[in-house]
């Protein structure tokens, strides 16, 4: 347990290294995208932007590549935004196509157990407990979302590749 934990913080510091990120733990409610959507154009993490308006109809968050807009001269990247109400149905689908495959997982992370790496040990079996008595779910569940997800990566704001704690990718597309 004390090693997984070690590792886990080790996979974060690279993690948070890799993507010049200042700290992954302040994600919030409000905010659990903060650090975990990355660019799958330039590899760059995206930033929140918050459109307002007075009408409340017209508010939205969306994240874009923090690579947009570059340096004078230069071309910034050219990925789309992204709507976070793309981001919180993505994993909503995600979850379920892992429940609608939960043999194919479940024997996955039995293999996982028995792993020379310490950290998919632990991740492993603690997928094999979220997963065992779980049912499909409607909405976003963040409790769900920060111990399964690593990272979302984007792409024209629909095509997605989340990628779990785990190191599985899962792809899909939000028409
Ligand atoms: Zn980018």
């Amino acid at each position: 347990m004390w090693e997984a934990v070690q590792l886990e913080l080790e996979r974060r510091r690279a993690f948070v290294q890799k993507y010049g990120i200042k700290k992954l733990d302040y994600a919030t409610i409000k905010n659990p995208f903060a650090g975990r959507v990355i660019c799958g154009y330039c590899g760059s993490v995206f930033g929140r932007k918050v459109w307002n308006s007075n009408d409340e109809r017209f508010r939205r968050s969306v994240w874009r590549c923090n690579n947009k807009y570059k340096v004078k001269g230069k071309k910034g990247c050219e990925n789309k935004h992204i709507d976070d109400k793309v981001l919180y149905q993505a994993f909503v689908n995600t979850f379920n196509v892992m429940i609608e495959n939960k043999d194919y997982f479940m024997d996955k992370w039995k293999e996982g157990i028995k792993s020379e790496n310490t950290l998919i040990r632990y991740k492993s079996k603690q997928f094999i407990e979220i997963l065992k008595n779980a049912k499909p779910i409607e909405k976003f569940d963040m409790d769900l979302f920060f111990s399964i997800v690593e990272k979302m990566v984007v792409f024209d704001g629909k095509k997605i590749i989340v990628r779990l704690l785990d190191g599985t990718e899962i792809e899909g597309v939000i028409k």
